[in-house]
């Protein structure tokens, strides 16, 4: 049996290319050296798969930013705005990405979007009616050959026809049908190369496909493969699925002329029941997706063999495949010196599941009745035999007697809100930031150094208190209304959380790619979940006593904690999660307790895990994920204002749950893509006070007061002044000071200049 992988994590087991993109974005390496370095990445990459035997090796994998990117610009998809500042192609490239301010022009960055229901970010291609579509780039033959030259025959990777339509903008009046006919023309040239250059394989990409799919989905499906198989060479075409089941298009699927098809039997169990049933087609190869590419756990050998034997009764060829691209998990648990032997032997990061691969493959060749004598086998099922942790007896007795007042705060929304409008005093339209503020060298040092025991805790809570004063006098400088202390302590919003709670395991390397450059170190859901110590008190505290003015308290919600951590499968995520809650709900209630009298808690990531087929939203997540929510706060006072955050949420269709978490104020992503979601905010009769993001954080632009009076004074057409607040789109922690003073002071700014014409 065959061993394939879809993708590989781009970023290095280091992060070195964040760091060689940060060089080049300061100017402090050229273009040349940044591709060097990139191609030294890609070779070592390689090289590992190689060592691991994987037999389709994928190239075109590697980014500089994002494969969607990639991909539209390989078809020439660039909006005129980014052609005209005259750029060189790898600039025009990373304006695209990153926004361009310079002596070329002014303009904002692309949007922006969660990948499915990852943490991974895609840039949303624009696509203009003047543009015209072909195949004008030439990465994927370049990383083809690259690879070639290395001697190794990759397998190379391309985001599929169906899924760019499916993503990208229409910003004229074209639609799909009119630019149909030419994403056939390029991916056929695409292919058409290929062949030339002898790639045995093509993979391209078609997570669109697990959607939900409307007749006219299909049909353009269809549409689009006929004619781009109709003119296949001899590079055989593997179109691959990721992310769930193709119940949709499961016939249209295998009767198209595709050589293989790439299935998720992590996600999409379906997958299995739709073979069954229907069959699969002869003399097509099956890219069997068995290595879970989303989770570290180990993979349980037992339960893999049996489903590879399900489908051996249907499939004559079967690849052993990963379940999605290995982008969404850590490199390697080599890089890992702290974890205890007895810990790692249960996970298995990218490199290690590449060993997974090479393993089924050994035990696989043996005879049907070796299989459960072989000693890699015994191996792996001595590690389900139940015994991993110990459950902790008091949180299980919690969780058990909740109640369902306890979900429910009181008293009610309109209520709380003429009591804390009485309280606090706020000027209309109060401006308030996200949370953190620069995570500058120093603060990273700091941290730095106190884990490695080079200066004492003292030290090193002495220095943050020093932030915390800095950064409040910068706040009552720029005139903010509500203030915070910058969360100089947090290496990361989930992973501090985690560190502070029982029940979490941490990593030292196990990055994983979140946008662009920027990446995150999720910590393992170990054991059962509980709160030993106050985790924010004294911080807070301390900042509230440095100013007159509100002091927020900042949290992170059970959700975004749990969807950022890599979870436990041994229990239900539902389960894990009021776990947490309560939890963070000690933390709430401690903060009250302390004086605080705003609480923030950021439920960034509560979009993210939202099924991706409507059927599965409200049983498989909403019905357990917002209670758990509300248990967070339900316990507080009413003149306690609860906030919360949620960044890149396209939150229209689950608007009415979001207004369900029953906040008292929150605060959104809303300025990289456009404010349509104020209209759906006002059709819905929103409750909750919001604060939609003026100003876009992850590009290093300082908005004008110009612009953001112009958004503020858009959003009051729609929005009653009562409701709204100011503040950027996201926290800080990524601007550095020179960004955030100047663009904070003239969103205050806008934000009096819009409040004094009302
Ligand atoms: N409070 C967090 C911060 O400001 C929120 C981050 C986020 O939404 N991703 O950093
Ligand atoms: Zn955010």
């Amino acid at each position: 049996m065959k061993t394939s992988i879809i993708g590989y994590p781009r970023i290095g087991a280091n992060r070195q290319l964040k760091f060689t993109l940060e060089k080049y974005f300061k100017d402090e390496i050229t273009a040349v050296e940044l591709q060097e370095q990139a191609k030294q990445l890609r070779q070592l990459h390689w090289i590992i798969q190689q060592e691991y035997r994987i037999d389709y090796i994928p190239s075109n994998d590697f980014s500089f930013y994002d494969t969607t990117l990639d991909t539209a610009v390989l078809f020439n998809i660039v909006p005129d705005r980014y052609r005209k500042l005259n750029l060189s192609a790898i600039d025009t490239y990373f304006a695209m990405a990153r926004g361009y301010q310079g002596p070329n022009g002014d303009v904002k960055a692309l949007a922006m979007k969660k990948w499915f229901n990852t943490n991974y970010h895609y840039i949303v291609p624009e696509l203009e009616d003047g543009t015209s579509i072909e195949l004008t780039g030439s990465k994927p033959f370049d990383d083809f050959k690259e690879a070639l030259a290395q001697g190794i025959r990759t397998k190379p990777v391309v985001l599929g026809a169906f899924t760019l339509l499916k993503l990208l903008r229409f910003t004229g009046k074209k639609n799909i049908a009119d630019v149909k006919a030419d994403f056939i023309t390029s991916y056929s040239s695409l292919l058409d190369t290929f062949n030339t250059l002898g790639a045995e394989w093509v993979q391209f990409d078609e997570p669109a496909l697990v959607k939900d799919l409307t007749l006219a989905d299909i049909q353009l499906f269809q549409e689009l493969y006929t004619a781009i198989l109709g003119r296949k060479g001899a590079s055989k075409v593997l179109v691959q699925t990721y992310f769930g089941d193709v119940r949709d298009c499961y016939s249209e699927l295998t009767k198209l002329d595709f050589d293989g098809i790439g299935l998720d039997f992590a996600e999409g169990l379906k997958n299995i029941d739709l073979i069954e049933q229907y069959g699969f087609p002869t003399g097509k190869q099956l890219f069997a997706g068995v290595i879970n590419g989303k989770n570290i756990w180990r993979n349980q050998f037992e339960k893999t063999i049996s489903i590879v034997g399900r489908l051996q009764k249907h499939c004559h060829q079967i690849i052993l495949n990963t379940s999605c691209s290995l982008l969404h998990v850590p490199y390697s648990l080599e890089q890992e010196s702290k974890l205890s032997s007895d810990h790692k032997k249960h996970f298995a990061f990218a490199q290690e599941k590449l060993s997974e691969l090479a393993e089924l493959k050994i035990i696989l060749a043996e005879q049907h009745e070796q299989v459960s004598n072989h000693p890699l086998f015994t191996t792996n099922k001595a590690l389900f035999n139940g015994s991993r942790v110990v459950p902790n007896q008091a949180v299980q007795q919690q969780i058990a007697a909740l109640e369902d007042k306890d979900f429910i705060r009181l008293p009610e929304f309109e209520a709380r809100e003429e009591l804390q409008k009485e309280a606090f005093q706020l000027p209309l339209l109060p401006t308030t930031t996200i949370g953190s503020f620069a995570q500058t060298q120093d603060v990273r040092a700091n941290r730095a150094s106190f884990k490695k025991g080079s200066i004492t805790e003292e030290q090193y809570v002495a220095f943050n208190k020093k932030k915390i004063a800095e950064c409040v006098q910068m706040q009552e400088r720029i005139g903010l209304d509500v203030l915070v202390h910058g969360e100089f302590e947090r290496n990361d919003m989930v992973e501090y959380f985690g560190e502070c709670l029982d029940g979490y395991l941490f990593t030292e390397k196990a990055w994983v790619q979140s946008y662009g450059t920027r990446c995150v170190k999720p910590p393992i859901v170990w054991g059962d979940i509980s709160r030993s110590k106050p985790m924010t008190v004294d911080y807070s505290v301390y900042a509230q006593s440095l100013t007159s003015k509100p002091m927020k308290g900042m949290l992170t919600g059970p959700i975004t904690i749990l969807n950022w951590s890599f979870p436990r499968e041994d229990i239900s995520l539902k389960e894990s999660a009021l776990q947490i809650a309560l939890a963070i709900r000690e933390e709430v209630l401690d903060l009250e307790q302390h004086h605080i009298r705003i609480i923030q808690i950021d439920e960034a990531a509560l979009r993210e895990k939202l099924p991706l087929r409507r059927s599965d939203w409200n049983k498989e997540y909403l019905d357990w994920a917002i209670p758990a929510f509300r248990l967070v706060h339900s316990g507080v006072q009413a003149e306690t204002q609860i906030h919360t955050h949620m960044c890149y949420s396209e939150f229209e269709d689950i608007i009415k749950e979001i207004d369900a978490m029953d906040t008292d104020v929150i605060t959104f992503e809303a300025s990289r893509s456009d404010l349509s979601l104020i209209d759906v905010l006002k059709r819905n009769e929103f409750k909750t006070e919001v604060g939609p993001g003026i100003y876009d954080i992850h590009s290093p632009r300082i908005p004008g007061v110009k612009e953001m009076k112009l958004t503020l004074t858009k959003m009051l057409e729609k929005l009653p002044a009562e409701k709204l607040w100011v503040n950027p789109d996201c926290g800080l922690k990524t601007r550095n000071t020179k960004e955030i003073e100047p663009s904070l002071t003239n969103m205050v700014q806008a934000a009096q200049e819009v409040r004094q014409s009302l």
